[in-house]
């Protein structure tokens, strides 16, 4: 074993379990620095007067930082918990500790790569290399059968030579301990308040409906599995996954596992393509980068929209539109960071083909309010609800009424 000091910087990946920058770094350093850095670029308002990261998407990261916390204690080490830029803070604390490399895990949108690009830069004035691991998605980028570039955009394409051509890698293990250098300097966890959230918007965060930590997730999936349902077949894991308290590869694992024994063959096949689905805007959005960010997105042409939304808009997200479904699924957004996929189509293509409110306008919303908020998933299915997405089969509005009819027969008959 090298004598070195490896930091390990996580973000959308606060888990022991599955973890390759953990694992890694564990196994080829003699001692290893955890930092999470609470980045203020993250809990901002943006350009169109909504917050990047809504209250209880806050409180949950919290959660989730403060359990890994307690599970890297629990095998020896400990967690570096700071708020600040990281170009900042990571170079500090690496000359600290005499970090002799840095891991973390690459993420795919402009904004995450652009600040591993100012860590990268600062890092190497000190020549202190920063390693790049894949590690978000259910197949490594390494095993597709095709670059980037040359990944396809229509869905079903992608899906039928991914299936064929590439294999899921096994789930890797969990260290067994963690050596951290003496006396760490471990800060502390920022208060909401500190994260810049006035108090009225933290009385909101007091009840959450999802907790936070990698124990949770792993039971919460346990119960799913067991119990085979969930609401409607949803598993409600997603903000866990968002966050990276589950590992969709340890997710896919249980699911194979479980098959023939509580989840039928067809279950499987359904789950495995809802993750393959989130395999896919992660591989477009590094495929196509910004242009997700446009309202013309792959297309260059945007749904018709009405010159002033803006009262539109504010009914569509307080939940008083007269449209029963979107305003009981727009509240349920508000009061959890949650809804299902179908609530998320209908509430979507409503604003978007209904109200003629700017698409960005409703992805922005929803960047404040989910907890599993991720920019390729969030942008990625907005932009197929608008029409202007990747996979051309899917750019179609969805057809609202016979959505609900099907998965809210009582309130369609409301809707007419
Ligand atoms: C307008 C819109 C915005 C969305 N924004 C997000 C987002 O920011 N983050 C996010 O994780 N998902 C997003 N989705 C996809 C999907 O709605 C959620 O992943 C799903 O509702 C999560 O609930 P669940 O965990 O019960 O999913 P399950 O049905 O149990 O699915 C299992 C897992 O597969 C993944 N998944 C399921 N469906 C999709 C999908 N269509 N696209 C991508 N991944 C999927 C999730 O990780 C989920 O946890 C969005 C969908 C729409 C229509």
């Amino acid at each position: 074993m090298d004598k070195k000091t490896i930091l390990v910087w996580f973000r959308n990946d606060l888990r022991i379990h599955d973890n390759e920058i953990l694992l890694r770094a564990v196994e080829r350093s003699q001692t290893i620095v955890p930092v999470y850095c609470f980045d203020p670029r993250y809990f901002i308002e943006t350009e169109l007067g909504t917050q990047k990261t809504g209250v209880l998407r806050a409180a949950f990261l919290r959660e989730n930082v403060a359990a890994l916390q307690k599970d890297l204690q629990a095998l020896g080490g400990d967690l570096i918990i700071t708020q600040g830029y990281p170009e900042k803070l990571l170079p500090q604390i690496a000359e600290k500790y005499d970090v002799d490399e840095v891991y973390h895990h690459r993420e795919v949108a402009y904004e995450e790569t652009k600040i591993s690009a100012l860590v990268e830069a600062a890092l190497w004035k000190m020549q202190i290399n920063l390693r790049h691991f894949i590690g978000h998605t259910l197949y490594h980028k390494e095993d597709l059968p095709f670059p980037i570039k040359d990944i396809p955009d229509a869905f079903a394409t992608f899906r039928k030579k991914t299936e064929r051509e590439s294999s899921i890698r096994p789930e890797l293990g969990r260290p067994d301990a963690i050596y951290i250098p003496e006396g760490m300097d471990t800060g502390h966890l920022p208060e909401l308040s500190e994260l810049g959230f006035p108090n009225a918007a933290i009385e909101e965060a007091v009840h959450l409906h999802f907790h936070g930590g990698e124990r949770v997730a792993l039971q919460h999936m346990g119960t799913f599995l067991h119990n085979n349902q969930g609401t409607l077949g949803y598993s409600h894991l997603s903000p866990y996954i968002a966050i990276g308290a589950l590992s969709p590869n340890t997710f896919y694992h249980a699911i194979k596992g479980a098959e023939n024994i509580t989840l039928d063959k067809k279950r499987v096949e359904q789950i495995i393509l809802k993750l393959l689905w989130r395999d896919y805007y992660r591989f477009m959005f590094k495929k196509h980068g910004n242009q997700f960010f446009q309202a013309g997105g792959l297309t260059g042409n945007p749904p018709e929209t009405l010159a002033d939304d803006k009262k539109l808009f504010e009914k569509w997200k307080t939940g008083t539109t007269g449209h029963p479904i979107v305003d009981s699924s727009m509240k349920e957004l508000n009061e959890t960071g949650h809804i299902n996929h179908h609530q998320r189509v209908i509430v979507a293509t409503y604003l978007i083909h209904q109200l003629k409110v700017d698409w960005l306008k409703g992805a922005a919303w929803f960047e404040e309010k989910l907890l599993d908020y991720g920019p390729a998933s969030n942008y990625g299915s907005w932009a197929h609800a608008a029409g202007v997405g990747t996979s051309v089969k899917d750019n179609k509005p969805a057809d609202i009424k016979k959505l609900s009819i099907q998965f809210y027969p009582k309130t369609s008959a409301v809707v007419g």
